[in-house]
């Protein structure tokens, strides 16, 4: 079998570097170990947020919105998307500087961004009892994708369209190196010749990586959210609130509650450390995390700790840097890297496969994400990559981490 490329991953970030490689008149083709979205994008919990640490990410946090918002014009497939706008909130003084130095910042990168008004909170959300002494941000270009299925449905439908070959059930376990070039893969199946192949395969980015010898700085951490049995306090119409102190975010889902959260003392996963079945089924569920974290803001948000009526969680890929890696595996033309999310690959998966799909074709695109190259880690120890990873992780919202 032959193809312009093979994406090893039919997660959000694959599905889509795919999509728009196909859109860019190429013929890819996608092999998923298991289903296509049954792994960390198929968990998440469909946050969109437009206020990020850097310009580069605010860029690519915006075009994302602005892809999915248009999903239909540009990819011929439906795609539901709530305009929800969001509220970050901060209750103590650290964090209401924090929230301070966000906006001022945001602003400059182009984002709308509003100082929430006094009792704003009270009125524009029915499961949050503030006590009105917070800081709020309103940013009104946020969304969510209420069942993160969905996305993944509308990049296959529009693949199909495309021509996109999807190979599920079928697992890359060789990269082919011929004269220090990279010319295709091995699966478990057949093998399939490209002079282009993507790395996308989430928590199994190093592993796949390593296949043909090159290094991707990842780390995989564990994450994890709940949704509360559908409750009257809970109006499905409401904005996503983030509590930047708590390291807590909140959206309405299916009539409850979906309440996830950073925790300070994250758990990192090595997959290559796990049999070879591992899948992200198998990561250990702590719904003791969560509790602690609802407990938090518990007289705010009463209805966050009822009745758990699903938890579910997977893994992020992070980087020593809290940015994305995407582009070229040094020493090894012919490989390409979509990963690094950091915990936000599914909402910023859209842009990020416009942007790599066009470096990959020679396209020039809206972004230039050279500087998410996996190159500027250089070599990494294990150990120094999990710290770093684990660091990043705990300071998502955190002042530490401007
Ligand atoms: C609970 C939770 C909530 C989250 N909430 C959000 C959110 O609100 N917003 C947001 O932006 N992000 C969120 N995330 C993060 C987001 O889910 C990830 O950033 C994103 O899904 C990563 O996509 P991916 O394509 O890299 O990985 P995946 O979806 O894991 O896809 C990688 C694929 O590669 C396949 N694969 C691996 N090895 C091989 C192989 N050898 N051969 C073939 N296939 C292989 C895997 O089976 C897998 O399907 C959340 C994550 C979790 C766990």
């Amino acid at each position: 079998m032959d193809a312009d490329l093979v994406v090893i991953g039919a997660g959000a970030l694959g599905l889509s570097t795919a999509l728009h490689a196909a859109l860019l008149g190429r013929r890819p083709v996608v092999v998923e170990r298991y289903a296509a979205g049954s792994q960390a994008s198929g968990r998440a919990a469909g946050l969109f947020k437009s206020v990020q640490a850097d310009e580069l990410r605010t860029r690519i946090a915006r075009r994302s919105i602005e892809l999915a918002l248009t999903f239909p014009d540009w990819a011929g497939a439906e795609l539901a998307v709530t305009r929800s706008g969001s509220f970050l909130v901060a209750r103590t003084d650290e964090h209401r500087a924090y929230l301070r130095t966000e906006a001022s910042q945001s602003a400059g990168w182009g984002v709308d961004v509003r100082v929430g008004q006094p009792g704003e909170l009270a009125r524009r959300l029915s499961y949050f009892r503030g006590t009105g002494r917070e800081h709020a941000l309103w940013c009104p270009e946020d969304i969510y994708i209420e069942e993160p299925s969905s996305l993944i449905r509308a990049c296959l439908t529009a693949g199909r369209l495309q021509g996109i070959e999807l190979l599920e059930s079928e697992a890359v376990t060789g990269v082919i190196v011929a004269g220090s070039r990279v010319t295709g893969v091995e699966t478990t199946k057949r093998s399939i010749s490209a002079p282009v192949v993507v790395d996308a395969a989430g928590a199994w980015t190093r592993q796949v990586a390593r296949l043909a010898g090159g290094e991707v700085a990842v780390a995989p951490v564990r994450h994890q959210l709940l949704i509360t049995e559908p409750a009257g306090a809970v109006d499905p119409a409401d904005p996503i609130t983030r509590v930047v102190d708590a390291a807590v975010y909140l959206r309405p889902a299916r009539g409850g509650l979906m309440a996830g959260g950073f925790e300070a003392a994250p758990l990192p996963v090595d997959p290559r450390a796990e049999a070879r079945s591992f899948s992200t089924d198998d990561v250990p569920l702590d719904i003791g995390v969560l509790r602690a974290m609802t407990r938090q803001i518990a007289a705010e948000v009463p209805a966050a700790s009822g009745p758990v009526a699903e938890h579910r969680g997977g893994l992020f890929t992070m980087t020593p840097d809290g940015r994305f890696v995407a582009g070229p595996v040094p020493d090894l033309p012919g490989l390409w890297v979509a990963s690094g999310c950091n915990g936000s690959g599914f909402s910023s998966s859209l842009a990020i496969g416009e942007a790599l799909a066009g470096w990959i074709c020679g396209h020039a695109g809206r972004i230039d994400i050279s500087a998410l190259s996996p190159a500027r880690f250089g070599q990494v120890t294990d150990e120094a990559l999990v710290t770093a990873g684990v660091w990043q992780y705990s300071h998502y919202y955190d002042p530490a981490g401007l």
